[in-house]
């Protein structure tokens, strides 16, 4: 069941003329939970508008409890796509935002992220790298910029630090050290992560990659529903543990309507060094499999490389560091592939 399918069965009921699915201002679905606000077209409209809903979503499974409010005004008009607008907020001075994510952690979500930053940059688009990882910031370090302190400019937003040519906000520069546990929890964290999207001097940018936390919990759902994101890529290793978990992932994609621009497979396989044979060590075509089955793009395969580790363990991504090798290239072609697709929309 996505949010989809109670927007298109709001669809099928009016009240004063108006289809419910017209009034949503702002709908999110959590678990089993649904959250919807209306805009109330006239006062006095408020109990018929609940009873309503109650009865158009008796036709959707699984939604256990739903929480309606209302803020007054007239209907938003439709959007081109006939569903209403949400309130998503889009980042300001951002075109476009490419969301990271991935099934499940050390599959190298942050590496591929900060190397298709790099990738970007390095051909010719303005980029910034957000590091929303909050079970593990990694941002810091893949760019050697640990410990910087965050200042925030005359309109209290905070300034992204630049380094290479990007600009890079990591969550680990709010944290007081880096063996501190993030122990925030529910409100308080949404709290502190919003304002890390939201407020923020970005400048102009032409992608911001949102480095997500691994796997699907509520942060990642939270911020899929509430932050205006132009696709998502989701990174895996050919191992069945990391693709089931990928499955998730593509799902919860789904249900929020952001469009998954496809699967980037990590750790695809290894060149030896004496004879330039390849091995794939997790297996070979695992990922192109999964992804045909479930209708997704495989973007690109990036190699093992020790390479990607010493490089991103002394602050400079392998991008930037070897521009050349195969593994780079890989980067390379799927910043390209990514930036073409965006483009061309
Ligand atoms: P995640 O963000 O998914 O938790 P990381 O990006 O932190 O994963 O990567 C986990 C580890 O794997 C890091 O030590 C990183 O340097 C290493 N790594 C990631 N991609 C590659 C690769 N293609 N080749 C070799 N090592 C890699």
């Amino acid at each position: 069941m996505a949010v989809k399918d109670i927007i298109d069965a709001l669809k099928g009921i009016s009240i004063d003329n108006t289809k419910l699915s017209d009034l949503i201002k702002d709908i999110k679905l959590i678990g089993s939970s649904l959250e919807v606000v209306y805009r109330l077209p006239k006062k006095g409209l408020e109990e018929d508008i609940k009873q309503k809903t109650y009865q158009a979503l008796e036709s959707v499974p699984d939604v256990k409890s739903v929480n309606i409010r209302f803020i007054e005004g007239s209907p938003e008009p439709p959007t081109a796509f006939g569903q209403p607008a949400f309130t998503r907020r889009r980042v300001e001075g951002v075109k476009y935002l490419i969301a990271v994510g991935s099934g499940k952690g050390g599959v190298g979500k942050s590496t591929v992220a900060a190397n298709l930053a790099v990738a970007l940059l390095k051909s010719g688009y303005r980029v910034g790298l957000l590091d929303a990882d909050i079970y593990g910031p990694s941002v810091p370090t893949l760019l050697g910029v640990k410990g910087e302190r965050i200042h925030v400019d005359e309109r209290n937003r905070l300034i992204p630090v630049e380094k290479y040519g990007l600009k890079v906000l990591s969550i680990g520069f709010l944290l007081p050290s880096e063996d501190t546990p993030v122990i925030w929890r529910g409100p308080m964290l949404m709290k502190a992560l919003t304002q890390f999207l939201f407020d923020v001097n970005w400048g102009e940018l032409d992608f911001l990659i949102l480095d997500l936390p691994p796997g699907t919990g509520d942060v990642q759902l939270t911020l899929a529903q509430n932050v205006h994101m132009t696709g998502a890529i989701i990174v895996t290793t050919p191992q069945d543990v990391a693709l089931a978990d990928v499955k998730k992932a593509t799902a919860m994609f789904k249900e929020v309507d952001v469009p998954v621009l496809g699967v980037i497979e990590n750790m695809a396989y290894f060149v030896c060094p004496e004879s330039g044979k390849k091995y794939y060590v997790f297996g070979k075509g695992k990922v192109m499999e999964f992804a045909r089955a479930y209708n997704l793009q495989v973007l690109g395969s990036i190699p093992m490389d020790p390479e990607v580790a010493e490089t991103s363990d002394v602050g400079m991504p392998v991008t930037l560091a070897h521009p050349e090798s195969e593994v780079s290239k890989a980067f390379f072609s799927i910043a390209k592939l990514i930036s073409e697709r965006i483009l061309r929309r």
